[in-house]
């Protein structure tokens, strides 16, 4: 019944974010409750929930190496999520697809994804954020950017921490100590492969195949072979056991091992190897390992001298690396073009909406602006039962200045008191320009007499600036008509108009003068 169901919405949201949480750890724990959980969700209607559990079983599809299917699903939810503004989809969808771009080898567009997957993260419980992270430092390293990749692991380790989650600390360990090996720092490496066991250690967590590939190679390059071949024996012994935590896993260790026994010389064992992976790679579609084994398989035949082979298989690694880097540059040169339009479209809006709102000769806000911050500041009045003060300032025989000097000088005047209206407004009064050389000064929650001070001063302000260097010797002055709205009570409208009346009044009484309600008019007690 109704009255339960938002509870029941909330269960099923804490149970996906469990298995969000888990699938990094045991992903064949999480696909078979997430399907019930889509199920549930598709029940009630809830359309973000079932994308939600259909995203944990994609990834899920992506680990066990169906990353076609993983990359499908994250697109639809994807558009899903930029249709209906739906920020932890948006930041889950994009995450995915940036690890299907990696596995596809596409570090450009992955990178795209990343940062999109993390721009969109914000509202994300923190270890789910932590994920974002880790995902953008690990693309950051595979385009070569270390040091930002680094500054995203120490901040998913700073989260990792501080929520004591061992797993996700030797996910960002992992990564790290990976970054190091890239960036040919065998003492940082050394470091971390270190904390990576101890914390492992410490938390009863055996290392899985990616945490040992990555020991693996900080051991062989300090040519440490055997070490090495001794760490990833395990894996190759049980190549369906849960020590293979991804799709890539095997064939990362299977691409690794082969390195390790070119290098002792192990030659058919090499080549056995390779096709190992070359297979595993096929079936899951991993084309950026792909690439890594045939420049293997060159190598290996080269060792033998078998040059022609060699040469073959060259071709093969390049031809796939070729395909890879065009539709990497592509995806790049696409990623730059569309991050160039978003970045315009927002400036470009920003600037209409501020031209939208701006007049153009003085700069301060215009008639349509102070229409629509009238009724919301007279709203407001009534609804607090506080005053509200408008003014209404017209330059006093303007006409004069455009037909002795000239029209330009008049604009430049007017321009001058959009400088001086600015600077005079302060807290919460605003300065328009209403139209020709008549302005408004909006005083919220001002009481009438502070109000009636206020305008004084501005008579007088515009009075003694020096205006000689752009009119001579002709006097710039100005009225000033004030309406008082003491608790509220008066629109928009009567507030203009008693304003306006106001200022006919100051200008019959001989301009260069503020005229008032009475209310407004301190009363003269000498
Ligand atoms: P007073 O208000 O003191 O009675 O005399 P006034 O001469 O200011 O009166 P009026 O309102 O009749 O004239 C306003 C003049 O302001 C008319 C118009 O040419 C001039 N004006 C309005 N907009 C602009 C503008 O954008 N630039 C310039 N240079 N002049 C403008
Ligand atoms: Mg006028
Ligand atoms: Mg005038």
């Amino acid at each position: 019944m109704f009255p339960m169901t938002p509870t029941a919405r909330a269960a099923v949201v804490a149970h996906l974010e469990e298995l969000e949480l888990l699938t990094a750890r045991d992903f064949e724990a999480v696909s078979a409750p997430a399907a019930i959980l889509e199920l549930q969700a598709r029940e009630h209607g809830w359309t973000d929930l079932v994308w939600r559990a259909q995203l944990i079983i994609a990834d899920v599809a992506g680990r066990r190496g169906d990353v076609a299917e993983q990359g499908r699903v994250a697109r639809r939810a994807n558009l899903w999520a930029e249709e209906h503004g739906d920020e932890f989809l948006l930041a889950r969808s994009h995450r995915l697809l940036s690890i299907v771009f990696r596995r596809l080898g596409d570090p450009a567009q992955a990178l795209v994804h990343a940062v999109s997957g993390l721009q969109h993260a914000d509202g994300m419980p923190d270890r789910l954020r932590c994920n974002q992270l880790i995902t953008l430092g690990l693309v950051l390293d595979l385009n070569g950017r270390f040091d930002d990749a680094k500054r995203r692991f120490t901040e998913a380790m700073r989260i990792a921490d501080e929520h004591h989650d061992t797993h996700q600390a030797l996910t960002v360990l992992n990564n790290m100590a990976f970054t190091a090996y890239e960036n040919e720092d065998p003492d940082e490496a050394n470091a971390l492969a270190r904390q990576l066991v101890d914390v492992a250690g410490r938390g009863g967590i055996p290392l899985d195949g990616l945490h040992l590939d990555t020991l693996a190679r900080i051991l062989m390059m300090q040519n440490r072979w055997d070490e090495a071949e001794r760490i990833l024996q395990p894996l190759i012994d049980d190549p369906d056991g849960p020590l293979h935590s991804e799709g890539d896993s095997l064939p990362e260790c299977l691409l690794t091992l082969a390195e390790i026994y070119r290098a002792q010389g192990r030659h058919a064992l090499t080549g056995e190897t390779l096709d190992a992976a070359g297979r595993l790679c096929e079936e899951r579609e991993l084309g950026s390992i792909a690439a890594r084994v045939h420049r293997a398989r060159a190598e290996w035949h080269a060792t033998a001298g078998d040059y022609r082979k060699a040469y073959e298989a060259y071709q093969r690694f390049h031809a796939l690396t070729v395909t890879l880097h065009s539709a990497e540059r592509e995806a790049r040169a696409y990623a730059m073009q569309a991050l160039f339009e978003a970045t315009e479209a927002r400036k470009a809006s920003a600037q209409f909406q501020e031209m939208a709102e701006r007049d153009a000769l003085t700069g301060l806000f215009n008639r349509r602006y102070l229409d629509g911050k009238l009724s919301a500041t007279v709203a407001a009045a009534r609804r607090t039962g506080g005053p509200l003060s408008l003014a209404i300032i017209d330059l006093d025989h303007f006409k004069r200045v455009n037909d002795t000097l000239s029209h330009a000088v008049g604009d430049a005047v007017l321009r001058e008191i959009g400088t001086l209206l600015n600077t005079f407004g302060t807290g919460p009064e605003i300065t328009a320009r209403l139209g020709g050389e008549e302005f408004v000064l909006l005083l919220p929650g001002i009481a009438a007499a502070a109000a009636h001070a206020r305008c004084e001063q501005l008579v007088s302000l515009i009075r003694n600036h020096d205006w000689s260097p752009m009119t001579g010797s002709l006097p710039v002055t100005a009225s000033i008509g004030l309406a008082v709205s003491e608790a509220g009570e008066l629109p928009p409208d009567a507030l203009l108009g008693h304003a306006d009346e106001w200022l006919y009044q100051a200008k019959r009484n001989g301009r260069d003068q503020v005229q008032a309600d009475p209310a407004a008019v301190p009363l003269d007690i000498t």
